[in-house]
């Protein structure tokens, strides 16, 4: 359903990524580990078109962009198929979690605003915050915020949602709230590829794993095989240092 090919990408003279491939397919909940400055967040900002890549193409479902010469159409439907759960949350200071939530209803999904409220609820609800419908940001712990963006990426109704390192802004006990919630939503089937440095989550949670290193993709498989009989000798001499 989605496809990397060959995409790279360089800021200035340090390249970030060297002609990544990978596939997704419906459904699948893409892990992808490695230390920090090996591309990981690059890649994943390069899906939907946030950074640029300097070459490859990206496919989702029936649309490609050529990233050599993309089309503006092609990116607004690679985004209309994306929905990205951000480190830092990325709310609107200035509205509350439901406002959060209704906003890409109203204005990318064109709902009325009876609609899109109506939806909103639900998905507030779904993510534990039926309770917190009227607050705003600051009233809001970050592992809820984190679920107000959560929320709001599944308000999108987006073909492949993308999680930037989602629980890395937490304090270690809010960390819990925001993975059972992914977990939940991962079990009704959505496709997500998740940037994360939780290896027991990446361990049950991911159907793939993908191992980054230095701008490339050094090995990828099942969870079993990555985390239990890595073959390659950087991605044992990783896991050996953060389990
Ligand atoms: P990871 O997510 O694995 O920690 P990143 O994708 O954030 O890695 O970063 C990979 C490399 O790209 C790092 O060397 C980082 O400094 C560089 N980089 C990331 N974003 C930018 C940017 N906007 N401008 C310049 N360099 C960047």
């Amino acid at each position: 359903m989605i496809k990397l090919t060959n995409i790279s990408k360089s800021f200035g003279r340090n390249q970030v990524l060297n002609r990544i491939n990978l596939k997704v397919d419906k459904g699948e909940v893409v892990a992808i580990l490695g230390p920090s400055g090996s591309g990981k967040t690059t890649l994943l900002r390069c899906i939907n078109y946030l950074e640029k890549p300097n070459d490859g193409e990206i496919s989702i479902d029936d649309f490609s962009v050529n990233c050599r010469r993309p089309a503006k159409k092609d990116i607004h439907a690679l985004r209309q198929k994306t929905a990205m759960v951000f480190q830092n949350y990325n709310l609107f200071r200035h509205k509350t979690a439901l406002e959060n939530v209704m906003e890409g209803l109203v204005i990318v999904k064109r709902l009325s605003k009876e609609e899109a409220r109506k939806k909103s609820v639900e998905l507030l609800e779904k993510v534990g915050l039926g309770n917190k419908l009227d607050s705003y940001p600051s009233q809001l712990s970050g592992g809820q915020q984190q679920r107000v963006g959560i929320a709001r990426a599944l308000a999108l109704n987006p073909e492949v949602i993308l999680f930037d390192e989602p629980t890395s802004a937490l304090d270690p006990e809010l960390v819990g709230e925001v993975l059972s919630v992914i977990r939940k939503i991962a079990k009704e089937g959505i496709t997500m590829i998740i940037v994360t440095h939780e290896m027991g989550f990446a361990q049950d949670v991911a159907s793939h794993v993908v191992f980054m290193d230095q701008g490339f993709i050094v090995e990828e498989g099942p969870p079993k095989v990555i985390f239990q009989a890595p073959k390659e000798e950087r991605t044992k001499q990783f896991l050996a240092r953060i389990t």
